[in-house]
């Protein structure tokens, strides 16, 4: 039955605006109600909206990197119904042209790179929240208006999606991509992005099935299992017999099942108008060129690239995508490293453990350290034990890691055997070098000094192997 299921997501993401969409309002997060609204966003009759035009840059920020083809011209729409939490009787959205059609989510795993299709993608403003059971008795609702005219982007995927898991996925990479982009700061428990799932389950008997709505959804593991539970309880009706109907559904977490809000019946008609107040939304040429000169990387190239460039495994190269400060702090030290492995697995353990989610821009241990670190591991003058030792002094001192592991004893010597081992092979396979030094051209001694610092991968003191050089030429004289 499962196999069979007919998946598509309706995404709202909150656009990372500083204010709302039709006013001046803050949209930043409080916990104070009703502490950010204006006559605008609460409704008050003849006030007039005026167009925050960074939402509709990020807007078209994100149609861009979704591949949508966003429409010349577009329409704001009033969506009519009565609720509480929506003081002004409508909402205004897109309806009739929405901003973009088309377009796709990629999303990125470790079996490779598949492409989600979307409809379409429209702005709309939010509405407020309904806080119910806000006094002892449980019998009053609160209203709180700060989320009115919160501007959001809505992205309706095709019924494409075969399995909750896939549903899930799409999900989460658009979040990754929305937010490395900065178009959402993708807060989840604020209700930054908030799911809505339709899920169908045909059978041989009815090969059309009922879509079935499922609400609200604020989190990728209720997502899944909202939609695992919906296929359970409609594979549990058709074998008893029973018909499945469009409805809308909500998500009871505790119980793990879904729970009937509305039937079809009962939908509301919302009266689609036109929105007499704004203009339709025309975004110019120059508008979609200015948005296209400025977008980066997608995450899941930027990550594609790391693994191809640094064979890195697709665990760590998708950490990288996810974090640009990261990403651009190993864009300036893997190219310095001979050890890129070891790099990588240095950064992504240690040392992000260690900066406790400070950005890697502020640092103190820069990318020039880190390399200088991981090359005395790498040449063994220093184990990875007393790598790691040195770290949190590194990360707060920004000190030169050499000096630090040379101050702190921690520099791996070579024993007096082994160098004149090193010196002796040196010396018989350089012999040409060695005649030229016994002829009177002193200057080939700091060429052989260097020959066996280099065979001892740096592990040598340079006094000591110049000792040790000069006693066994001077046994040979
Ligand atoms: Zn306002």
């Amino acid at each position: 039955m499962t196999a069979a299921v007919v998946i598509g997501l309706e995404i709202h993401v909150q656009l990372a605006t500083r204010s709302k969409l039709f006013c001046k309002c803050p949209t930043a997060l409080t916990t104070t109600p009703n502490s950010q609204l204006c006559p605008i966003c609460a409704g008050h009759p003849g006030t007039l909206p005026r167009l925050n035009t960074e939402a509709i840059r990020l807007g078209i920020r994100a149609a861009l990197a979704l591949e949508a083809r966003v429409a010349p011209v577009s329409s704001w729409d009033r969506k009519h119904y009565f609720y509480p939490d929506l003081p002004k009787g409508y909402q205004i959205t897109q309806h009739h042209t929405p901003l973009a059609c088309g377009g796709q989510i990629p999303v990125w795993s470790a079996h490779g790179l598949v492409h989600v299709p979307l409809t379409e993608m429209h702005l709309e403003e939010d509405a407020g929240k309904s806080a119910h059971g806000v006094d002892p008795e449980d019998r009053l609702t609160g209203i709180d208006l700060n989320r009115c005219g919160v501007p959001l982007l809505e992205i309706v995927t095709a019924p494409t999606l075969h399995s909750a898991k896939d549903a899930s996925a799409a999900a989460q990479n658009l979040h990754t991509l929305l937010c490395a982009l900065g178009i959402t700061t993708g807060h989840m428990q604020a209700g930054q992005m908030r799911m809505d799932a339709n899920v169908s389950c045909p059978t041989g008997v009815t090969p059309a099935a009922p879509r079935v709505e499922i609400k609200n959804l604020n989190s990728f593991r209720f997502l899944e299992a909202a939609i695992d539970a919906e296929c359970r309880r409609q594979a549990q009706v058709q074998q008893a017999g029973g018909a499945i109907h469009a409805e809308t559904r909500g998500y009871d977490p505790r119980q793990n099942v879904t729970f009937a809000m509305r039937d079809k019946e009962s939908l509301p008609d919302y009266r689609y108008l036109p929105e007499p107040d704004l203009p339709a939304l025309v975004v110019t040429p120059e508008m979609l060129s200015r948005a296209r000169d400025t977008l980066p990387p997608l995450p899941h190239q930027v990550g594609q690239h790391y693994q191809r460039t640094w064979n890195l495994p697709f665990a760590q190269a998708r950490s990288i995508s996810v974090a640009p400060d990261l990403e651009h702090y190993l864009a300036a030290a893997l190219p310095q490293t001979n050890a890129p492995q070891l790099l990588v697995n240095l950064a992504l353990n240690e040392v992000a453990r260690l900066a406790n989610g400070r950005p890697w821009n502020r640092l103190p241990l820069g990318p020039a350290h880190l390399v200088a670190l991981v090359e005395l591991i790498h040449v063994g003058r220093l184990s990875h034990t007393s790598a790691k030792a040195l770290l949190p002094c590194l990360i707060e001192g920004g000190e030169e890691p050499e000096l630090l592991a040379a101050e702190r004893g921690l520099l791996q010597q070579l024993d007096a055997q082994t160098l004149d081992k090193l010196v002796a092979q040196v010396l018989a396979t350089e012999a040409a070098a060695v005649a030229r030094y016994h002829l009177g051209k002193l200057e080939v001694f700091g060429f052989l000094v260097g020959q066996v610092m280099k065979l001892s991968g740096g592990r040598a003191e340079p006094r000591t192997v110049q000792a040790a050089l000069c006693q066994r030429l001077t046994r040979r004289t």
